[in-house]
């Protein structure tokens, strides 16, 4: 017979988790004022929240780790994960950060202004955070299939070119610092961007004359769609790839938390010299001395090593198809889901999970919430709660998809968990028309709520 498919990694250290009562959850989640975020972990069997920081780190990266050199100023460490960026990237210049967002602070300090306005696809929250602190607008150009839950296209992160070159024609480029492309388009389900897309957002950018900047963070698991998707790829390493995916950039940012395989990190890369020299004050300020930047050197070694290995091949295959599993089982229950499915989570489709709950009352946030009482499995809103408020007029925005995601963790989970997983929201759907009521804000942030927004029940 065909041998099935196994997991291309086998575990040599293990973390004890707990199960608990459904009384027990009740209470921990109204202490919790209805917000996942407020949880402690300990009270959580499954943690979906997210796949940022969560990954198991390989035998390799540990050892790297002991390698570290904490120089302060050119370290080994810091050496290796220049070469290793150059190699996989092809940037000269990089600035070590403590973590995506921080990357993003530095690069947008410099690059963005009040009143600018930045297309992309989706925008990532903080992304979109750090540009209207900015007083600067993020407009998005993501192609319609992108809102269609169900219809199938390989590239859902893609750009449209029109929108994207509205926008150049609206606004004096001057205003248009840079193109900013999502890999994976989180917001939008973890949906890959076409290497034929990036190419033309490329070009686009060029004929108008601004910069085009990759936000990086599952930038291995989109070269594995363009691999497994898209015409002309099949036979070319990740590496390979990834090298051609980057050749349509000026510069990145990343989030190492994510396909680097580390808890904590990230980094930004740079194709032009000035933009690193000017760019390196604001990282000396924000995160410590350009050859640091908020990482220690062990760190920076686990980082590069993670880095090597996200870019595998039969990780990367391991890990999508963990997803697709789960995935595949929800369908078999008729449970909603975006589909395709993307590289690190599923995504549930809560309005028509959850039909009876007006939009006012944050129908991903219950559904959420319901999944965690059903069996402490713990998933993230991605609705809108996370869209926020217009920085304008004050209203709630309210996104095209309703939606709750389950991240799945790098190389932690096994696939029964995903069994597990699975009946937990199919209990969920089986009772769905006994949820009445969803939430109303009792307390809120002016930014960024959905991490402390606090809730009370209708
Ligand atoms: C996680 C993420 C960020 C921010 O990175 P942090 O490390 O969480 O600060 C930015 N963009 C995307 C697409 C991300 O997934």
């Amino acid at each position: 017979m065909e041998l099935p498919f196994a997991e291309s990694y086998k575990i040599k250290m293990v973390e004890p988790i707990r199960r608990s009562t459904r009384e027990e959850r009740e209470e921990w989640l109204k202490e919790a004022y209805y917000n996942l975020f407020n949880l402690r972990a300990e009270y959580v069997y499954i943690d979906l929240l997210t796949d940022s920081g969560t990954g198991a780190m390989s035998d390799r990266q540990w050892s790297a780790m002991m390698l570290g050199d904490e120089s302060y100023a050119g370290a080994s460490s810091y050496l290796k994960m220049k070469a290793v960026i150059k190699e996989l990237f092809g940037f000269n210049d990089f600035l070590p950060t403590h973590q995506g967002r921080a990357a993003e602070n530095v690069l947008f300090s410099l690059l963005v202004k009040n009143g600018d306005i930045v297309p992309g696809n989706s925008h990532f929250d903080t992304t979109k955070g750090h540009i209207e602190f900015r007083h600067a607008h993020a407009v998005d150009c993501t192609i319609d299939e992108a809102f269609h839950p169900t219809e199938f296209h390989p590239f859902k992160g893609n750009l449209d070119l029109n929108k994207l070159e509205n926008v150049f024609k609206k606004y004096p480029i001057e205003k248009i610092p840079f193109v900013v492309v999502t890999l994976t388009c989180n917001t939008s389900g973890g949906q890959p961007v076409s290497m034929q897309n990036l190419k033309e957002v490329y070009a686009l950018a060029k004929k108008y004359g601004t910069r085009v900047i990759f936000d990086s963070a599952r930038f291995a698991e989109n070269a594995y769609f363009i691999k497994t998707r898209e015409e002309g790829y099949q036979d070319k390493t990740i590496k390979e790839i990834v090298k051609e995916m980057y050749s349509y950039a000026d510069g990145m940012t990343m989030s190492s938390k994510k396909d680097a395989i580390v808890n904590m990190g990230g980094f930004i890369g740079f194709r032009e010299r000035k933009m690193y020299e000017e760019a390196s004050v604001y990282n000396i300020m924000f995160e410590g001395f350009v050859t640091y930047g908020g990482m220690s050197g062990r760190d920076m070694n686990a980082l590069t090593q993670g880095l090597l290995e996200g870019t595998e091949f039969d990780y990367l295959e391991t890990r999508i198809k963990q997803v697709a599993y789960l995935g595949d089982q929800l369908k078999t229950y008729g449970v909603p889901m975006l589909e395709p499915f993307g590289g690190h989570a599923i995504f549930l489709n809560a309005k028509e999970f959850l039909p009876q709950i007006p939009k006012e009352e944050y129908i991903a946030q219950k559904l959420a919430t319901e999944i965690y009482l059903e069996g402490g499995v713990r998933a993230v809103e991605i609705g809108t709660m996370l869209a926020d408020r217009d920085p304008d007029t004050r209203e709630n925005r309210y996104p095209e998809l309703e939606m709750v995601r389950l991240a799945i963790p790098r190389r932690v989970y096994t696939n029964s968990h995903m069994d597990y997983v699975a009946a937990t929201i199919a209990n969920v759907f089986e009772r769905r028309n006994e949820i009445k009521r969803g939430y109303k804000i009792l307390r809120e942030p002016p930014i960024m709520r959905h991490f402390t927004v606090e809730l009370e029940t209708l």
